[in-house]
């Protein structure tokens, strides 16, 4: 039994209001993620490096918000973070605000299998990426005019970090949703794995660090579960949401109580997002509270997507 879910981000209040222009290109990402990854999974492919190809695919779309496409900081720069672990032996790797690699996540399964240290951050860790085989890109390559145009409204709103999520009335619809991508996995032999990559919020202050390439709050696996989160990571950070799951999960609660439950701490924080994860049986839970998740899973052949309340089979 093999097992995949994904996550494209997940923001916005109130109900949600239908797809957007953009949404068919992020639906159809998520669409070939799944097929692809799910068939290499179902050919025998390790949990680690199908979470590695899943992310790398969704940092290769401008329109989620990892890799090319990231939100744009402060200072009018991109900064990205990612991170990956293995349930079955607790190896991870993780970057912090690099700034010219085109695949952060990749550069954080190098690290893991760097085995020591697990956490890179910066100039060292872009040159780490580099050195190692990773794409150097140009800040100018990760930038998109669409990025630029939500930068702009925050900076002319005066905002605070985070206000391009939807729930800003500044901000139109969903298209400034934080589009922070993750997956998860099970594989032929039972191991689990979780990556998440992000380019954090938009209008982020220098340095600014989320949750994502913190393990056990953006990112966990063990061998009972793999998590992968999503939304304002400062609250994700306090709870250490994702390791939450799996401690939830150590007693006694189900995949889905535990995924809830670890949702209804966050939020009082500051922090609705949402989380995907995936236990040692295959079970996947993909909850979120936010007006929407762009999500999806490949579960024996079978792939369902979905952006708002409800998912569709593909
Ligand atoms: N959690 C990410 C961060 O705080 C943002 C997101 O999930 O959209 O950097």
């Amino acid at each position: 039994m093999v097992g995949l879910a994904i996550h494209g981000g997940a923001g916005g209040d109130g109900p949600w209001k239908g797809p957007t222009d953009l949404d068919p290109q992020r639906i159809a990402c998520m669409h070939n993620v799944l097929s692809t990854v799910g068939s290499m999974l179902e050919s025998g492919i390790d949990a680690l490096e199908a979470v590695t190809i899943a992310v790398e695919m969704m940092e290769n779309e401008p329109l989620f918000n990892a890799g090319i496409g990231s939100v744009i900081a402060a200072d009018g720069s991109v900064t990205m973070d990612a991170s990956i672990m293995r349930g079955s032996d607790s190896a991870t790797g993780s970057v912090v605000n690099v700034t010219k690699i085109r695949h952060p996540i990749r550069a954080a399964k190098i690290v893991l299998e760097n085995n020591w240290p697990v956490m890179l951050n910066g100039s060292a860790a872009d040159d780490f990426a580099i050195k190692n085989g990773i794409e150097e890109v140009e800040q100018e390559w990760l930038i998109t005019d669409l990025r630029k145009a939500q930068w702009q409204k925050w900076k002319d709103a005066n905002s605070r970090p985070g206000s391009t999520d939807e729930d800003d009335s500044a901000m139109l619809d969903h298209d400034e949703g934080m589009g922070t991508v993750g997956a998860v996995a099970i594989d032929k032999n039972g191991i689990l794995a979780a990556a998440t990559s992000t380019g954090g919020m938009t209008g982020k202050p220098d340095g600014r660090i989320g949750d994502t390439p913190i393990i056990g709050a953006g990112t966990w696996a063990d061998q009972k579960v793999a998590v992968s989160c999503t939304g304002v990571g400062e609250a994700f950070i306090r709870t250490c949401a994702a390791h939450e799951v799996a401690t939830r999960l150590r007693l006694g609660e189900s995949l889905e109580t535990a995924c809830k439950n670890m949702l209804d701490m966050v939020a009082p924080l500051g922090g609705r997002g949402g989380v995907i994860a995936i236990d040692s049986d295959g079970n996947i839970e993909i909850p979120f509270q936010t007006m929407l998740m762009y999500r999806g899973y490949w579960k024996d052949g079978e792939i369902m997507t979905g952006i708002g309340p409800d998912l569709s089979s593909h």
